[in-house]
């Protein structure tokens, strides 16, 4: 069995993406009896325009959907990040062997700096930094992520070796685990579904709203009319099914859409029922949690003083190896 860490920015609601790429692949390691630690990563979301009216708002609803969505906190960790500050602590120590080159060299970052030109801040750039730090201060050995994240993962090992060689401290190098889906594309067929691109169709989303989305969702781009032969391989839609649809329904859908014996519209409709069938349980627990908010609180408070153990311990060992001076026994 090993450590997991996983986190997800409070930025928005929880979508599909989320879900078929990491979400749904944290129930997974949980429900195989790893030890599992799953952060709702508010420090990470500052670092985005946002307004601090809704936030707490958005951190108990991410808690809701993510236990919606499979996660029980009495099987794994859920905490929210800034309830532990030795995120930031451990993040300013790792800080200090992480080349700058290497965060320069982020594409996570530089995508992010030319979408949010006017705020390209230093916690942007220090962001793969702070999640390094994440991951670590539980020794995190499989971090359950989308594909986009591999490029962080790659640098937070190397994070650890340069921790290794400077202060001869061992950290394990944490390994990706992707989803089923590791990169979703978004409605336009384009770009990853994210939140940040209004792309997204969301976990919470209603059959007809879902509708209003799917239907004029990019399909195949070599497919002009119905009789065309289509190309399930290249089609955004098709990559849902491989998810929520069935093995042999799935195998039907792709060999009358390659014949052109199917259009796009009963392919999206045919996804959309499924994920109907997918999602309405997870839509109505999502609902009974939200009529107790008092319960997440709690939730998330215990999540926090379990993770806080941890973390502290780790920071102790970090801060010995650093030669920092302990004057009240921390
Ligand atoms: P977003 O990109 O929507 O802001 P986050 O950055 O909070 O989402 O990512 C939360 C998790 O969901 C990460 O593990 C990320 O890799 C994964 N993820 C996000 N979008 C997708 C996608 N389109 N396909 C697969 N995984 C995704």
């Amino acid at each position: 069995m090993s450590r997991v860490f996983s986190g997800i920015q409070p930025s928005g609601e929880l979508h599909i993406g989320n879900y078929v790429g990491a979400v749904s692949e944290w129930a997974r390691l949980m429900d195989e009896g790893h030890e599992c630690y799953y952060c709702i990563v508010d420090y990470h979301a500052m670092t985005q325009p946002y307004d601090p009216e809704i936030m707490e708002k958005r951190v108990l609803e991410m808690a809701a959907g993510l236990m919606a969505a499979g996660i029980d906190p009495e099987r794994a960790v859920l905490f929210v990040q800034s309830q532990v500050p030795e995120h930031t602590e451990l993040a300013w120590m790792l800080m200090t062997v992480t080349p700058m080159g290497e965060l320069s060299r982020q594409t996570q970052y530089k995508d992010k700096a030319r979408r949010q030109e006017g705020n390209v801040n230093v916690g942007l750039f220090a962001y793969p930094v702070l999640q390094a730090a994440d991951i670590l201060l539980y020794k995190g050995e499989l971090v359950p992520v989308g594909e986009d994240q591999r490029q962080h993962l790659e640098l937070a090992r190397e994070i650890v070796r340069k921790f290794r060689s400077r202060f001869g401290y061992e950290f394990p190098e944490p390994q990706p685990r992707f989803g089923r889906i590791k990169r979703l594309k978004g409605l336009d067929g384009r770009d990853k579904m994210s939140k940040s691109l209004g792309n997204t169709i969301t976990l919470t989303e209603t059959e007809d709203q879902r509708w209003e989305k799917l239907r004029t969702a990019f399909t195949d781009p070599a497919r002009v009319r119905k009789s065309d032969p289509g190309h399930p391989e290249i089609c955004n839609i098709y990559t849902m099914h491989t998810f929520f649809t069935p093995e042999e329904e799935r195998e039907e859908i792709a060999g009358a859409c390659r014949k052109g014996e199917i259009g796009c519209f009963e392919c999206k409709k045919r996804l959309n029922a499924r994920m109907t069938e997918h999602l309405a349980p997870i839509q109505d627990r999502y609902a009974d949690l939200l009529k107790n908010i008092s319960d997440i609180r709690d939730i998330l408070r215990q999540g926090g003083k379990r993770a806080r153990a941890v973390a502290q311990e780790t920071v102790k060992e970090v801060r010995s190896a650093a030669g920092l001076i302990d004057l009240e026994g921390r």
